[in-house]
């Protein structure tokens, strides 16, 4: 434990792990400098193995939602565990689970559990295609999906509507499956289903995006996404990854009240252990198998530590809906209200979208409607921003792309405290 060990460790991790990372924004790609390695958290603060500590505003990208090392969390798992981790067979808990969900989450009255988001929306895209018999899908620029090969697809060149791979290793013909266009352009997505809307599967969006800041749609866009998929009888999936029990108990649909065919839910529903869910109405659902002929599976799939976790959190998020969601508004709009008085103090050029506590922050004028937008915030401020805040004790994501989350654990004297810190920063 002393200066330099992170150092020291992720030289060490660079030989062993590519990037010395399991994930790549950990690595501090696009703000340079050496990632933290932590050791342990509590509430709303990390620890890394230099005994440095940090207010955390990650909170492991969105499940820490009570704040880190809840005592219900952590009961419920050793309470699960003296059993065994994990079983191959049906469980109790699962039914508990997938009830839980259906009672929260409007548009879901059958859910199939998996490990991760990613697999969720793989398999949600496989499902919408299984049973409308077409092959293409539409996403938009700037919403994360996972590391599937149909999401890791850029916007084709001109007026083509068809995708070019973002990665190598993403088969071209698959991303010509995919169409890419921007957030919150109707037109733009009335322009494709005009020509192909009979070929399209689904449309998969972020209701409210989280993967390039956090970014609102504007009024009447996921309205138009849902008329636009009724009259083509094209599936409207919600990846609700990100904002599932986030924005409110019942996710972007239950605050927005817009139903999609297909939910995705991640993070917040595994209580920070591995898990994926995909959700719909019974009739869509039944179409995996083994009641259908959709190929779906998976070996630690409702894996019963993950599954303990996510009743107990959903149901403290359940039973004190009334409590915890205004609080978190609440904790959002201090944050806010303090950021901004301190950055306005600075005479930085910033712009803030926000539900309750998840919020991102551009250094632009703004307004931030899409990627584009977003795109134009000054990536040097924002680097300046997030290495003056880590060196004070105050950890955001490594990316000016990724939104902030508040948990309940963040006192308003710790989020007064991040205030005072921005206010000494030098920008
Ligand atoms: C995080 C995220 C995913 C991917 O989930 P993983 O568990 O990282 O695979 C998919 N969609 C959205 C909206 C996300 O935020």
């Amino acid at each position: 434990m002393s200066d330099g060990d992170n150092q020291k460790l992720f030289e060490q991790a660079c030989q062993l792990i590519p990037g010395g990372v399991n994930s790549p924004v950990r690595a501090f790609g696009s703000v340079g400098g050496t990632p933290r390695f932590i050791s342990r958290a509590e509430g709303c603060r990390i620890f890394d193995i230099e005994g440095k500590e940090y207010i955390d505003f990650v909170g492991s990208w969105g499940p820490m939602i009570l704040g880190h090392a809840h005592p219900l969390i952590l009961d419920a798992i050793a309470d699960t565990l003296k059993d065994g981790t994990s079983f191959g067979a049906p469980t109790v808990a699962e039914v508990e689970l997938a009830s839980l969900i259906v009672e929260m989450v409007p548009s879901a009255e059958m859910v199939r559990l998996v490990s991760s988001g990613t697999e969720a929306t793989m398999s949600a895209l496989r499902l919408a295609r299984g049973i409308t018999g077409r092959d293409l899908c539409i996403k938009f620029e700037g919403c994360y999906h996972g590391h599937g090969d149909s999401f890791l697809v850029a916007a084709g060149s001109g007026a083509a509507t068809h995708g070019n791979p973002s990665s190598p290793g993403v088969p071209a013909g698959t991303a010509t499956l995919t169409s890419v266009v921007p957030y919150n352009d109707l037109e733009a997505v009335q322009t494709v289903m005009k020509t192909d809307g009979d070929n399209v599967a689904a449309i998969i969006v972020e209701p409210i995006a989280g993967n390039m800041g956090c970014v609102l749609p504007t009024p009447g866009f996921l309205e138009g996404l849902r008329d636009l998929c009724t009259q083509f009888g094209s599936l409207l999936i919600f990846d609700e990854v990100m904002t599932g029990f986030r924005v409110d108990p019942g996710g972007a649909q239950g605050l927005l009240e817009i139903e999609p065919d297909i939910t995705t839910l991640g993070k917040i529903v595994g209580g920070g252990m591995p898990m994926g869910v995909i959700c719909g109405p019974s009739q869509l659902m039944e179409n995996f198998s083994p009641t259908g002929t959709i190929y779906q599976a998976g070996t630690l799939s409702g894996n019963p530590l993950s599954v303990a976790a996510g009743i107990a959190l959903l149901t403290q998020l359940r039973d004190c809906a009334d409590e915890i969601y205004p609080a978190l508004e609440a904790k959002g709009k201090q944050l806010q209200d303090g950021w901004q008085r301190a950055l306005d103090g600075h005479g930085v050029a910033h712009c803030w979208n926000r539900v309750g506590s998840m919020f991102g922050l551009f250094f632009t004028e703004g307004p931030v409607n899409n990627f584009s937008d977003a795109s134009g915030a000054d990536e040097q401020m924002f680097r300046r921003f997030f290495h003056g805040l880590l060196a004070s004790g105050v950890a955001i994501a490594p990316s000016p792309f990724e939104a902030g989350f508040l948990s309940m654990a963040h006192s308003e004297q710790d989020i007064d405290h991040t205030t005072s810190i921005i206010e000494k920063l030098n920008l």
